[in-house]
Parts: C-alpha cells; structure tokens; sequence
C-alpha cells in the first residue's frame, strides 16, 4: 500500500479512518474519494520544503479542479496555476484570490485574457509572440497593468512520457529561449505589462530532479542576462511538481526538489513552485464495483461499472493504477491473470491490463492513485453520468460532488429540441 492513509481494518480498505465499503452502499459506484489530510500534508511539504527562502505554492487547478479541494488548499494558503479562464473562475468561486493566481497555456482568447485582467490575475504567463501582442492590446483597451512571465522552452528532455513532455523544441508549449531576450525588450517598452518573471515547465511525471534543474539553470542564465540590458526579473517560475509512483517508479523527495531548486537559482529571486500530480495524485482513489467476471478461452475479464470516461488516463497514455480489492482477504490469493475493463464500446476502455485478482461478481475494488487528472478527465461519452466525488477528513467524509443527473445531462439539448 503506497499511501500511508490507505489501509486495511478489521479486513476492510479504509481511507484515513473510512471504511470505503460504507461510501460506496451510501454514495454508489463508481466515485472518487479523496483524503484530506494527504493533499494537505504534500502541499505543507512543498511548503516548508523552502524554509526562510520566499517562494510561492501555485497548486496546478488542471490536476484536480474540485471546489471543495480548492477551498482547502486556499485555507492552507495556497495559490494557483490555472490555464484556462474556467479554472481561474472555479479558484474564485472556492475563495481563492485573483492576485494569487499565475494563468498559463497557450491558446488564451482575447475573452478569457480580458476577464483575467478583468479579475485581477496575478500574472499571466506569456507562450509566444503572437500572444504577447494580443495580451498588450487588450490591456491597452481597458488600461490594466499586468504582470507578465514568459514560458520558456528550454530544449531539455524530462524523460517522461511523450505525451506529458512539453519542454522540447518541437513542443507547442512556451518560447524558444533564445528568442525570450528579444521579447522581453518589447513587454519591457511596453505601458501596460510589466516583466515580473520567467516560467518555464518541462513536463509532467519526472521522476528524477536533473532535467528539472538544468532547465532552470538555463532560466537563471536568461534571468542574469536579462539583468545586463536592465531587466529586473523577481520570480522564477520553475514548473510542476514532482511524479508519483504509480508502478514502482521512485521520485526523489519533495525535500531534494527544493533544495535543488534552492541551489540553483540565486537568493534575489523568488521561486514559485505549480504542482499538481504530486499533491492530490496519491491523495485520490476511484471505487468501483465488479458487474462481470467473463471468462474466454484466452483471457480472463473483470468488467467493472467505472469506465475509460470516469478515468481516462490508462487509454489516454497507458497510465498504470494499482487495482486493490476491498476485502483484505481477497488481496492475500494470487488469482487468475485478467484485464480489468469498463462497460464502454471501445476496445480502449481498459482500466488495467494483465493483473492477479481474486473477485468476484459484486466485489468492490479501489483504483489507487488517481486524483490528479482522474475526475477532470471524465466525460459523458456513452451517456454516462459524471460521477460523484467524496472527501475524507479524518473518520467523515461528505460528497463534495454529487453524481451528475440524467436532467442535468439532457439540459442544454431540451429546450433546443428540434420539433
Ligand atoms: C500541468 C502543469 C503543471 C502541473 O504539473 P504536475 O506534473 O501535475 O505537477 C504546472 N504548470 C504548468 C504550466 C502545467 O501545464
């Protein structure tokens, strides 16, 4: 068992102090469930991680959107990283302040940057040219100063999966960072933005520190640089956060991240640190009961009522999640060798892929590690309702999203019915 708030009691998976057989009678099946104290204790971690350096904690909003674990986070005193105007809004309604929040990505409309501005963003962090001319135009129309960070490409391989990876040069994400210099002579002559820092993020899931820190070396190169032509840069923005070990994978401490961190990038600038994964990843599960054992002459199927739209990520990028049973008993036999799959017409629709496991039809089992990029993931395809999420504090817990309505999902094609 990976986290230490999951374990078994009196033979049954408990979730802090939650029996999780008891959530899923009351709640139903599927649903995520999320601790509390685990994504409080990460967040705190990174936190203290940087002792008397001055430093921000901008929890990545697209890892976990849920209000309710907003709202925590907030309380702790925690900013944000969104990249799209409905994550900077879903902060706002959870209490978060705008003047917290960092707003990357690199296809901001003119909207979603005029109601940023509108807001009152922290600062907006810039992915190319053609954005820095569109964001000085609208600033200039409603003449709003703001903050700005250009991300950076700094070439590096963060040896992750290729689909996470966005620090290389044919990545769509940031600016060459041998092209920055010649943009921040321009946001620095401009009236309405003001260069406050440079951002750069690589990827996500990196299990080693090294292709972080030498990227942020190259942006402390640039930041130095920049110093020399009378650019004064205040933050360096290093990215996400660390990976998990979803199958074994070994990520060196939050503690050896930001130590690294700390070595690298001198004194005078501030580090603002956006993780997502490595806060509320370990933090969540997905409860799932067992519709089928289907046996064939090749392969043995456990067919489950969660499918590739409740989680998304073992279809997406063959994202691995440990599958537990619920009884402790059951975990003990080894079990035939199945693929553990949801009720979706497509062949894509696997949870998990060649496992040993003892269930049988109406078992409940948990898929570990999937609150971050689980429940944001979801969809409708199929018709299926989006399901519930349940968080625990310490032995109560209480939906913080209810399971989606059948009215809730024909709504918005109702009224426009054709006659
Ligand atoms: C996705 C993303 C993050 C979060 O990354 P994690 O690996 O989940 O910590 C942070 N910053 C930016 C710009 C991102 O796109």
């Amino acid at each position: 068992m990976k986290s230490k708030f999951l374990k078994y009691h009196n033979n049954r998976l408990h979730l802090e102090d939650v029996d999780l057989g008891k959530i899923a009678d009351e709640v139903g099946t599927p649903c995520y469930v999320y601790s509390r104290r685990s994504f409080e204790q990460a967040w705190c971690q990174y936190n203290s991680a940087f002792k008397e350096r001055s430093h921000r904690i901008c929890y990545a909003v697209k890892a976990n959107d849920n209000l309710s674990i907003l709202k925590a986070l907030t309380l702790i005193g925690s900013d944000f990283d969104v990249v799209s105007i409905g994550e900077l809004n879903k902060v706002i309604a959870a209490g978060g302040k705008p003047a917290g929040v960092v707003f990357s990505g690199v296809g901001k409309t003119r909207n979603e940057i005029e109601e940023a501005l509108k807001a009152g963003v922290g600062c907006i962090n810039l992915e190319s040219c053609e954005e820095f001319e569109r964001l000085e135009s609208v600033a200039e129309n409603m003449g709003a100063f703001v903050n700005v960070a250009v991300r950076v490409n700094p070439d590096v391989d963060p040896k992750t999966h290729p689909y996470i990876s966005t620090g290389l040069k044919d990545s769509k994400f940031g600016v060459p960072i041998d092209d920055a210099r010649e943009l921040y002579r321009k946001i620095s002559s401009s009236k309405w933005l003001n260069p406050s820092g440079i951002a750069c993020h690589i990827g996500s899931q990196i299990t080693i520190v090294d292709p972080i820190l030498e990227a942020v070396g190259h942006v402390v190169d640039l930041a130095l640089d920049l110093k020399t032509i009378g650019i004064q840069i205040e933050t360096i923005d290093v990215g996400g956060g660390l990976g998990i070990d979803y199958r074994g994978e070994t990520p060196p401490t939050i503690n050896e991240l930001v130590d690294g961190l700390c070595r690298v990038v001198p004194e005078e600038f501030k580090l603002v640190l956006e993780p997502g994964r490595s806060i509320v990843g370990p933090a969540g599960l997905m409860l799932t009961r067992v519709e089928f054992i289907k046996k064939t002459k090749d392969r043995n199927f456990v067919i489950v009522d969660a499918g590739m739209n409740d989680l998304l990520r073992p279809a997406l990028y063959d994202g691995w999640h440990d599958v537990l049973t619920y009884c402790e008993s059951l975990a003990g036999v080894e079990g035939d060798i199945c693929d553990v799959v949801g009720p979706i017409c497509e062949t894509g629709d696997t949870l998990a892929k060649n496992r040993r496991l003892h269930v049988f039809e109406g078992d409940l089992v948990a898929v570990a590690d999937c609150g971050a990029y689980g429940s944001v993931m979801g969809s409708n395809y199929n018709a299926r309702l989006r399901c519930a999420e349940i968080l625990i504090n310490e032995s109560s817990y209480r939906i913080v999203r209810r399971r989606q309505t059948f009215d809730s999902l024909i709504s918005d094609e109702k009224d426009v019915l054709i006659d």
